[in-house]
């Protein structure tokens, strides 16, 4: 279909040329040429095609304000610490749409040369920056002859003047000998240009198409209102594949994001929401180092790094870093705002991204910063996101935008997350100690009961009371006896392993511990610890002598052939009530007798 078309459109436009009665026909040959080309055979859909490669300059695929052509594929040769799964999606959708956009051109600079004769070269123009344009394709029978690697700008002779404003056309027909035409690396004796810029919706210069001959006089007025209307089809053409590869970019990125949401909020601790942020960070974005820290719950001015990846991730890994440290990355906490630096080759002075102390990497070259925002703290953020490269700018908008869109669902979920821990602590602790309560006790226990089997260790249960307490309350008032309650919480807290046994308060003025991975002696020198601890402790009560106060402490050891905690802890209390008989301030160990 398409190469009938093609052979109308020849037809037409060599009747036009022949007389000027035919030509009227004309519009009618472009018409059927942009059918062709419409109809033209297309790649298998689901056929990915090779990155297009210009070796000497950068790609020049900006044909369309809407997009960002992918770098990557400079970076390619190039390994870094984390390639990313999903980015060979992008990078393939970007070459098919390169690839459908080159092979577009390619055929309507054929069906050019088919319907214009005595043409030389035919080249497609398009902006590799805001002032340069590049070769983008190219149709010449000695390709040998075209230097690829030729930048336009403003001042660059006869088709750098397209890209000044009101210049909208160029028709030579008599080009001097000496005359050098930038795009030939050896010019052969070309005699006419011709050339038509492509313009957007916004009559924003896109790009341009030009054709010349060695033929003087070669082309009119008629040939640059085909080119014209060429050009618009060129454009809008090359803008929709790139539009089209664009939404489908964001359709992955939006269904990768709605993935990780729905992982979000199936978390419900802050622990897992940050490793879900580091592995979504690295399923999605290229990186030589990624930093994640976050501010501390307890001290609002000291944070950590909570995850590290890359180069000398050892050294950050776990740091610590207060927000009065002169780090760019701290700094970008303090002032919750994103910070992306790049530093070029020759910069040889080192900023510390957490502090001075840190080992200076000079090999990086791009930081990108993305505070997490929650929503309790607006003016310092708690939480960023950090990521690095040995590759200067090697960040993407779309990577950036994805980053932002994904640090502000994570900051919803952590918030979400934190508040449900909070709810979960008031009902799992005791508010005036911060201890566990007597019912997560029970679970704890049994929690420890059934690693303990499993390594074949025995638990220490110590059950301790207060000793004439009721005396203690009578004197001082109440909230005095609560200062005291407090105080031996923190005292039996301080003589035992904190990450690993157990404290609880168990009553009023009672205390259950449970020692993990314990033995009898070493659980009565523990309780006896706890004891003199408390003994030791003065609460200043306003009299001539601090106030006083003894435990006693039941303890029962708990080996692997003894299966029933809540047992355990009843034989503890029996022990305990011993000690109160012999005299009160005493660990009396459980046994058969008691
Ligand atoms: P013993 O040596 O036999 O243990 O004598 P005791 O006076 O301590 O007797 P008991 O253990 O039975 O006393 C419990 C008292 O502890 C009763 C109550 O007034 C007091 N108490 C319990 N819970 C609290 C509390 O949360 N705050 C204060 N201030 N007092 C409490
Ligand atoms: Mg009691
Ligand atoms: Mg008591």
């Amino acid at each position: 279909m398409s190469d009938i078309l093609f052979a109308v459109a020849g037809v037409l436009v060599g009747l036009s040329f022949k007389g000027g009665m035919w030509l009227f026909l004309i519009p009618f040959a472009v018409v059927a040429a942009a059918l062709a080309f419409m109809n033209r055979p297309r790649l298998a859909g689901n056929k990915t095609g090779s990155i297009p490669v210009v070796t000497r300059v950068a790609r020049a695929t900006g044909l369309s304000p809407a997009v960002s052509p992918d770098l990557r594929a400079t970076f390619k040769d190039a390994t870094e610490y984390n390639e990313p799964k999903s980015t060979l999606k992008v990078n393939q959708v970007w070459a098919r749409a390169d690839a459908d956009v080159n092979k577009g051109f390619s055929d309507m600079l054929r069906c050019l040369k088919g319907i214009v004769p005595n043409v030389h070269s035919l080249l497609i123009f398009a902006p590799i920056s805001s002032t340069e344009w590049a070769i983008r394709n190219f149709y010449n029978e000695n390709a040998g002859q075209i230097a690829t690697d030729v930048r336009l700008n403003e001042n660059s002779g006869l088709v750098g003047q397209l890209m000044r404003s009101g210049v909208d056309r160029i028709l030579e027909g008599d080009i001097t000998s000496g005359k050098n035409l930038l795009y030939y690396l050896e010019n052969p004796m070309i005699k006419s240009v011709a050339a038509v810029p492509m313009y957007d919706a916004q009559r924003n210069k896109m790009g341009a198409i030009l054709i010349d001959s060695v033929y003087p006089n070669a082309f009119n007025e008629n040939t640059i209102k085909a080119m014209s209307f060429m050009a618009n089809t060129l454009f809008s053409f090359s803008h929709k594949s790139y539009l089209s590869a664009k939404n489908f970019i964001e359709q992955q990125q939006f269904s990768v994001l709605y993935r990780y949401q729905k992982n979000f909020f199936q978390t419900m601790t802050v622990k897992d929401i940050y490793r879900q942020m580091f592995e979504y960070v690295k399923e999605n974005i290229p990186f030589d180092r990624l930093v994640i820290m976050a501010m501390d719950q307890a001290n609002g001015n000291v944070g950590h790094v909570v995850y590290c990846e890359g180069m000398d991730a050892q050294q950050f890994l776990n740091k610590e870093f207060s927000l009065s440290d002169k780090g760019i990355f701290v700094l970008a906490l303090l002032h919750n705002r994103p910070v992306e630096r790049n530093f070029n080759s020759n910069f040889n002075e080192y900023i510390p991204r957490i502090n001075d102390q840190e080992k200076r990497n000079m090999e990086l070259r791009q930081l990108i910063v993305m505070p997490v925002p929650t929503e309790s703290n607006a003016e310092t953020a708690e939480i960023a996101i950090c990521l690095e490269s040995r590759f200067a700018d090697r960040y993407q908008e779309h990577e950036k935008e994805l980053l932002k869109a994904f640090a502000g669902v994570a900051g919803f979920a952590l918030d979400r997350a934190r508040k449900f821990e909070q709810g979960k602590d008031l009902a799992m602790r005791d508010g005036l100690t911060g201890l566990i309560n007597h019912r997560t006790l029970h679970e704890s226990l049994r929690t420890e009961k059934i690693r303990a089997d499993r390594r074949k260790t025995n638990i220490g249960v110590l059950m301790m009371d207060i000793d004439h307490f009721k005396n203690v309350n009578d004197t001082y008032g109440h909230p005095v006896g609560d200062l005291v309650i407090k105080g031996i919480a923190g005292a039996i807290s301080g003589e035992v392993r904190k990450e690993l046994d157990v404290v609880a308060r168990y009553g009023g003025e009672e205390f259950v511990v449970g020692l993990v991975d314990s033995s009898k002696e070493g659980m009565i020198e523990t309780a006896e610890r706890i004891r003199k601890a408390v003994g030791k402790l003065e609460f200043d009560v306003k009299r001539a002598q601090p106030l006083r106060v003894t435990v006693s402490i039941g303890a029962f050891l708990v080996t692997p052939e003894f299966a029933d905690m809540k047992k355990a802890v009843n034989n503890a209390d029996q022990a305990l009530y011993k000690a109160k008989e012999g005299g009160r301030n005493q660990v009396i160990q459980y046994t058969e007798e008691v």
